[in-house]
């Protein structure tokens, strides 16, 4: 099949896969970055540095600043938690938005059965956080938003900027899920009031199984850790650093910075020429926003068509209804539902999420099946005879 899950994740760059392999084996450097006392312990400790900084070259942070973490998900945790727990006797009210991934969702729901209370703002039509809102909601005792900078199911990007200025005006911490815009878009970090901002390795042409978390330093940020243990990262992640994968992501992440650009003008002009494909079909439509989303998600909805059977129907195409996390269940999306998306529609969406392997003809040939697929099932429901 054609692989149109870039947002799921990203097979790893071929150079990247190559230098990891260069540090796991007896031949390699496969030592303990916290072995103080041994060449072995001080030059994984070194691949580990250069990660640190090809990583903060990518989002404009001091290397001093970055924590690793297992992935996006355990970053968001360590985040929402850390700075909940910690500053709790400032305040107990949190922010964030209907729309974010289930990891931030699930983790304010944990933290309000510890007694936080949180507001979970509805974005506009578009996805987009109305910034009044997000003002009217701020109470005298808000530590904490949480909104992501690039949603994974229709692609729309925050305002980070206007939120980060809000957040600073307020003295409330600002916590950012960037898993689906580093690399895609440019976040330099320098020039926002970000406090902490998690991302991943694995939808950056990375390994899974790594990310990290940006945790500001001037003026410093505090977190309680959840993983306690040996004191690595500065005490707020114990374990032992897995320096292949640090250097996998280090290596990612450069190469991200290096093509960002071109990536982006690649899945633009693909995502255009998808979308032309396919806007002339009856009865579809767009729940990305072609101006103020990224290129690599194009989130679409057939009516009279369940998403789950055209997702059947189109079996030589690798795409997903709404998110991997969720597309277990036969739910409806409730990103979809929180844009006002009647239930129906938001049944029968597709996302197709493109990248840097993807193809023209994959494209091209993507359209030819999409036509069919819809054809066939149309001509087989009732609801479409009506
Ligand atoms: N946040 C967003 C917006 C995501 O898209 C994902 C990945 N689906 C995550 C968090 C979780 O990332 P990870 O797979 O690294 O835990």
């Amino acid at each position: 099949p054609i692989y149109l899950d870039y947002a799921a994740t990203t097979p790893v760059e071929c150079e990247v896969a190559k230098k990891m392999m260069n540090y796991l084996t007896i031949d390699g450097i496969f030592g303990n970055a916290a072995s103080r006392s041994h060449k072995f312990g001080w030059q994984a400790e070194e691949a580990v540095d250069i990660a640190r900084n090809q990583i903060s070259e990518l989002i404009g942070a001091d290397s001093r600043e970055i924590i690793f973490t297992s992935g996006a998900t355990e970053s968001n945790n360590l985040a929402i938690k850390g700075i909940a727990f910690f500053h709790q006797k400032k305040g107990k009210h949190i922010i964030t938005s209907k729309t974010e991934h289930k990891s931030v969702l699930d983790t304010c729901r944990y933290l309000e059965n510890k007694g936080f209370r949180l507001t979970y703002l509805t974005p506009k039509n578009n996805g987009i956080i109305d910034l009044n809102d997000l003002k009217k909601s701020i109470k005298k005792d808000t530590i904490l938003v949480s909104i992501m900078h690039v949603n994974n199911e229709i692609g729309i990007i925050q305002d980070i900027d206007n939120i980060s200025k809000i957040c600073r005006d307020h003295s409330i911490f600002f916590h950012v899920d960037a898993t689906q815009g580093v690399g895609k878009i440019i976040i330099n970090l320098k020039k926002l009031s970000i406090d902490l901002m998690s991302f991943s390795a694995h939808k950056v042409y990375g390994p899974k199984g790594i990310g990290g978390l940006y945790v500001r330093r001037k003026p410093r940020v505090r977190l309680l850790p959840s993983i306690h243990g040996g004191g690595h990262e500065r005490g707020m992640r114990s374990g032992t650093l897995a320096v292949h994968q640090i250097v996998g992501m280090g290596e990612a992440f450069i190469l991200a910075k290096n093509k960002i650009h071109d990536d982006f003008i690649h899945t633009t002009k693909l995502r255009n020429s998808l979308w032309d494909g396919i806007k002339n079909i009856e009865e579809v439509y767009l729940n990305s926003d072609l101006k103020q989303g990224v290129p690599h998600i194009l989130n679409v909805s057939f009516n009279y068509i369940e998403g789950e059977s055209l997702i059947m129907a189109l079996k030589d195409l690798a795409i997903s209804s709404g998110s991997a996390c969720t597309s277990a269940s036969l739910e409806p999306s409730y990103v979809l539902k929180a844009l006002g998306i009647k239930d129906e529609l938001a049944h029968s969406s597709i996302r197709f999420s493109i990248g840097r392997f993807t193809t023209e003809e994959e494209i091209k040939h993507t359209v030819k099946l999409v036509h069919q697929a819809i054809y066939k099932l149309r001509n087989l429901s009732p609801l479409w005879e009506m």
